[in-house]
């Protein structure tokens, strides 16, 4: 299937794309997981984003366009991808839209998955993120066995740099400025698929059966 997730940090995008992945072999794309990747790497793009994404901004629409170009024509992509984090503004909608033309495809559906702001919060100061493979935790709900420390790797699970009270605050900011509006841009394209997330099952759900997978 060919998918955007769409919804707060927070949200659980990245969750509900991991168990997606499961049911068709589609590849998850997190652009926030390749930005970081470049940012550890040390490389061009990571010294370009690193600023930005400390602070909770979003980094440029050019930057976040010239990876997704090259990322959606690789081989993975044609058994389907789940896009989580990307578009992230109306500008990136739109360039998407035009590549994905000129590629000759067509996506199933954005599924804005929708979270009290509340239920976010909590669940974004909670969350502890290993440094090492990318296992994400949560100390009330899913805590590492030894405090710190990733269960699967032995790396350290920390709180990531965008994820103090103060820089998530200013994300939720940024989403409900520049990425909420894709909601109305994508029910327009009669893409958008709505879910009330109570739970991440719930969403794969309420996905199989818009989309009849
Ligand atoms: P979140 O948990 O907020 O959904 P992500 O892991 O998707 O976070 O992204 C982390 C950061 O990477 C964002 O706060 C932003 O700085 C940058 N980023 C990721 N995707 C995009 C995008 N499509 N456009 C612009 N910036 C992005
Ligand atoms: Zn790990």
């Amino acid at each position: 299937m060919k998918l955007i997730l769409l919804g707060a940090p927070g949200a659980g995008k990245g969750t509900v794309a991991k168990l997606l992945t499961k049911i068709d072999g589609s590849v998850q794309i997190s652009t926030g997981d390749i930005l970081r990747g470049a940012v550890a790497a040390g490389t061009e793009l990571g010294k370009q984003a690193q600023a930005a994404m400390n602070a909770g901004d979003l980094v440029s629409d050019d930057l976040i366009m010239g990876i997704m170009e090259e990322r959606l024509q690789e081989d993975d992509c044609k058994s389907g991808y789940l896009l989580d984090g990307f578009p992230r503004t109306i500008p990136q909608a739109e360039a998407l839209k035009t590549l994905l033309e000129k590629m000759g495809e067509k996506l199933d559906a954005a599924v804005e998955i929708d979270v009290p702001r509340d239920v976010i919060l909590d669940r974004l100061t909670t969350r502890r993120t290993c440094e090492s493979c990318g296992a994400i935790y949560n100390t009330k709900s899913n805590p590492t066995k030894v405090e710190g420390i990733c269960d699967k790797c032995g790396g350290a699970a920390v709180q990531r740099e965008d994820e103090t009270e103060e820089a998530i605050s200013n994300r939720l900011n940024v989403y409900n400025d520049q990425t909420a509006p894709l909601v109305g841009f994508y029910k327009n394209e009669g893409l958008l698929l709505s879910v009330d997330a109570t739970s991440s099952d719930a969403v794969i759900d309420a996905i199989q059966a818009k989309i009849g997978q």
